[in-house]
């Protein structure tokens, strides 16, 4: 037996539901904001996110599942979304496009890591982008984006932390002050950690080893070096999640190990999830548009596991299914008139069904148990003849005739939402 691949999961159709329902939502919350659906490709050019997401981070150096093509060509599996979004927008020319270019996008993601729960190595993300403006108002709303679908889906234990990166020129006052800091600790870090005080000091601060945290527990903060204009840019970030009651943590670990990321960075984690805790992370890249070959062009975003939602989602959060019929036809003209009336119903958008292994009233009527249809219609020779057919209720039993003209109708309206 072929086995699927360690990491890459189906979703069966008892999940799909969960699924769909969340999928559903953040299609919802992404139209409510005025985003855009964008359908980028699931691969590209391997130097597309060499670039896009940085040399050193860890999804480029060792999660890429990268492949040469059959004329030699490096691409990728995309790995995140915001490389496909930025390379689209300068590609289609969108920033000559007067209106706010806002795109969300939804869908699988490919990384090499170690599998676990919430972690796989084929999962899927919802991100928004926001292209074109610098504005703190333009940061609360992804924000409060975010929020919002979380808060919708009833996902426990919720905590948003905010961090300010500053600018480029801020970082660049107080790298060198954490790396003295960092240098007289490094005795106490870990090998990684001693190896990142040359290439990416900010990230020491970011570390999950313990002795790392204990060691930098003083460290510098970087909101503290921030200028005034930064520093503004943040206060407003902030002033407007509160005045929009969205409660948030100021967390001066949180940080992005590139240039191109400034200003805002965010997390969102739930304690309800174990070691894999953050449900989504996004932050401000002004950066990026002008690192991959456009114009100048502002820009924040975020992205948020589907996994780790879909594991968190209580299941009252789900709707009912609606109900379903059941046509339990048997003998020669009911199994006839069966088909017929099958068909009928679905024209009329009522979900139908009927198990043709089934030849049996009894048989029938189990397998619309099984299937966990609330109606039944039972259609034997004699209500051929008789032009009706009962209708029963799975649940209650009850029965009630009606006209065999009438069914298609008869469940239409049963469907409607009073
Ligand atoms: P983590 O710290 O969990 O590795 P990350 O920093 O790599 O997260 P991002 O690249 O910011 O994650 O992706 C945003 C979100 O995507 C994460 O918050 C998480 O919910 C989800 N995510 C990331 N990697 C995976 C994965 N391998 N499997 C499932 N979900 C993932
Ligand atoms: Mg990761």
């Amino acid at each position: 037996m072929i086995k699927g691949i360690k990491g890459v999961k189906d979703i069966l159709p008892e999940d799909s539901a969960r699924w769909r329902f969340i999928e559903n939502a953040a299609r919802r919350w992404g139209d409510c904001y005025g985003f855009r659906e964008i359908r980028i490709p699931i691969f590209e050019l391997t130097t597309l996110f060499a670039r896009s997401i940085g040399a050193t981070t860890d999804i480029v150096e060792k999660e890429m599942y990268t492949f040469p093509d059959r004329d030699g060509t490096s691409l990728t599996l995309r790995p995140e979304g915001t490389a496909g979004t930025v390379r689209a927008f300068i590609e289609h020319n969108r920033g000559a496009d007067p209106i706010p270019q806002k795109y969300f996008y939804l869908g699988p993601m490919f990384r090499h890591e170690r599998p676990q729960a919430g972690r796989l190595r084929q999962f899927h993300q919802f991100g928004v982008e926001y292209f074109g403006t610098q504005d703190p108002r333009a940061d609360v709303e992804v924000i409060s984006l975010l929020w919002r679908f979380l808060s919708d889906l009833a996902l426990p234990a919720l905590t948003l932390e905010i961090n300010s990166l500053g600018s480029s020129s801020d970082r660049a006052a107080y790298l060198p002050v954490l790396v003295a800091f960092l240098k007289k600790k490094a005795g106490q870090l870990c090998e990684n950690c001693r190896r990142r005080i040359d290439t990416n000091p900010l990230r020491v601060l970011d570390c999950k080893v313990p002795e790392c945290r204990m060691a930098t527990e003083d460290a510098p903060q970087l909101v503290a070096h921030l200028s005034p204009e930064a520093k503004d840019h943040f206060d407003r970030v902030l002033t407007g999640l509160t005045a929009l009651g969205i409660p948030h943590h100021l967390n001066p670990r949180l940080v992005r190990g590139l240039d191109y990321y400034c200003f805002t960075a965010f997390e969102i984690t739930s304690s309800h999830l174990g070691a894999q805790n953050a449900v989504g992370a996004g932050g401000r890249y002004d950066g990026l548009v002008e690192v991959l070959g456009g114009s100048p062009t502002p820009a924040i975003g975020f992205a948020t596991g589907l996994e780790r939602i879909s594991l968190m989602l209580p299941d009252q959060r789900l709707p009912d299914a609606g109900p379903s019929v059941y046509v339990a036809a048997f003998g020669a003209e009911g199994s006839r008139a069966g088909v017929i009336l099958l068909d009928e119903l679905r024209r009329a958008g009522v979900p139908a069904q009927s198990d043709y292994r089934s030849t049996t009233l009894k048989a029938h009527l189990r397998q619309a148990d099984r299937s966990h249809c609330l109606y039944a219609i039972l259609l034997g020779d004699d209500e051929i003849q008789r032009g009706s057919a009962p209708v029963r209720n799975m649940l209650t039993k009850e029965q009630q005739d009606i006209a065999l003209p009438d069914l298609p109708h008869y469940f239409h309206q049963l469907q409607a939402p009073s």
